[in-house]
């Protein structure tokens, strides 16, 4: 194994694989609506990172999934309020919309992704009132880079040292965290992060209480703003080779037990404006899995 991925994790826990239910949890974003920030993330699109997902109520996504020839593959589940920012509305308005998604005994974990700077004591405490003998919930935190200068370029609206503060604060109350990282984003108008960029991140993760790590590579969406900054000449996206290098160097130099959930992005079909190859997730995992082998061997062969 080249590395501890999701699908092992969850036979090792769960004795199989989980499916996902994606809910749209009807959340907006306080960097989209001018309450840390307007206009969001300069990389993020119109729907929050959750752009396939159709709005119905809570209950109904998850029934709709439920009775699903897709959900027939799968003998329990993960309900993932995966758009916008899914602890960004009160406490009791959050229980209840967690609440409308566990229906069904089957759905073993909750899963809810947020920003940092809207995890506070109370909705921890919500969060972790959804923790019993048979469901976990884990809560996914976009940090992207441990950067400030490269934050602040993208306008990610929160300081570095507020994402390790949410850390501490779910991990204390028994919430497993899933922290996001993208690899080739811009630190300025024609500077692109590297590889010291991707260590420091990894560095972070890696003295911090984290389950597990979803690694993205930045692709350029139409219409946001990183979609002008690119076609002003200002980014120029990571080659293939250049992508799958630096994912390597992520994956091979993160702790052993922390789970990576994904190792590319998702992009949503049809928004997708650069770089052609990231709308072939297999090609990409096949190029970081290449990456990963060669240097394997190359440190298997100095050992010798
Ligand atoms: S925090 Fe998430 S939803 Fe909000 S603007 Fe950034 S990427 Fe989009």
């Amino acid at each position: 194994m080249l590395y501890y991925n999701l699908s092992t994790y969850l036979r090792n826990t769960y004795g199989h694989r989980l499916g996902k239910i994606c809910i749209d949890g009807g959340f907006t974003c306080p960097n989209r609506d001018g309450t840390c920030g307007v206009g969001g993330c300069i990389f993020c699109g119109e729907r929050g990172a959750g752009e396939h997902i159709v709005k119905d109520g809570i209950t109904a996504q998850t029934r709709r999934y439920l009775d699903s020839p897709a959900a027939g593959k799968y003998a329990e589940y993960i309900a993932y309020f995966q758009n916008f920012t899914g602890t960004y509305a009160p406490p009791e308005t959050l229980r209840e919309r967690y609440a409308s998604a566990l229906i069904d005994p089957r759905i073993r974990v909750l899963a809810v992704g947020t920003r940092p700077d809207c995890v506070d004591g109370e909705r921890a405490d919500v969060l972790a009132s959804f923790i019993n003998d048979r469901r976990d919930v884990w809560c996914e935190l976009g940090l992207q880079s441990s950067s400030d200068e490269t934050a602040r370029f993208i306008n990610r609206g929160y300081e570095t040292a507020r994402f390790v503060e949410a850390v501490q604060m779910l991990h204390s109350r028994g919430i497993k965290v899933v922290a996001h990282m993208i690899i080739g984003l811009p630190r300025a108008e024609g500077v692109r992060e590297g590889a010291d960029d991707v260590k420091a991140t990894v560095d972070l993760l890696n003295s911090l209480p984290v389950f597990g790590v979803k690694i993205h590579s930045l692709y350029v969406i139409r219409g946001t703003r990183l979609d002008s900054l690119y076609e002003r000449g200002g980014y120029e996206p990571l080659t293939l080779d250049e992508y799958a290098a630096l994912a390597a160097l992520a994956i091979s130099r993160l702790r052993p037990d922390i789970v990576l959930h994904r190792i590319t992005g998702d992009c949503p079909r049809g928004l997708l404006a650069a770089p052609d190859w990231a709308a072939d997730k297999r090609a990409v995992t096949d190029a970081i899995n290449e990456k990963l082998r060669l240097s394997a061997s190359d440190a298997a062969k100095s050992s010798i």
